[in-house]
């Protein structure tokens, strides 16, 4: 676990230093409202930037990362029901 950590600081060092890559940040601090929109599959969207490139996140893609963190136990278990709920809703 420590090694796996240590890695991925190393990991984290390098895209610091590297600087053709942009971080990508959140460019507004809400979630938007996709539900209508025509151009995407998603309901609800974040709008990330990367240097000058936005681009949107999908709230699909960020559930399945939770779930990953879950799984790795980086963050708290949430209660199965939670996560039937959301399988309901965001399939
Ligand atoms: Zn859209």
């Amino acid at each position: 676990m420590c090694q796996g950590r240590g890695e991925a600081r190393r990991k984290k060092e390098w895209m610091m230093t590297d600087d053709i890559e942009e971080r990508a940040v959140l460019a507004r601090r809400g979630i938007m409202d996709h539900s209508d929109c025509e151009d995407c599959v998603e309901d609800w969207t974040f709008l990330m930037r990367q240097g000058r490139r936005e681009f949107p996140l999908g709230l699909r893609t960020v559930l399945a990362c939770l779930a990953f963190a879950e799984r790795e136990g980086a963050v708290p278990e949430l209660p199965a029901d939670w996560w039937v709920n959301i399988n309901r809703r965001y399939r």
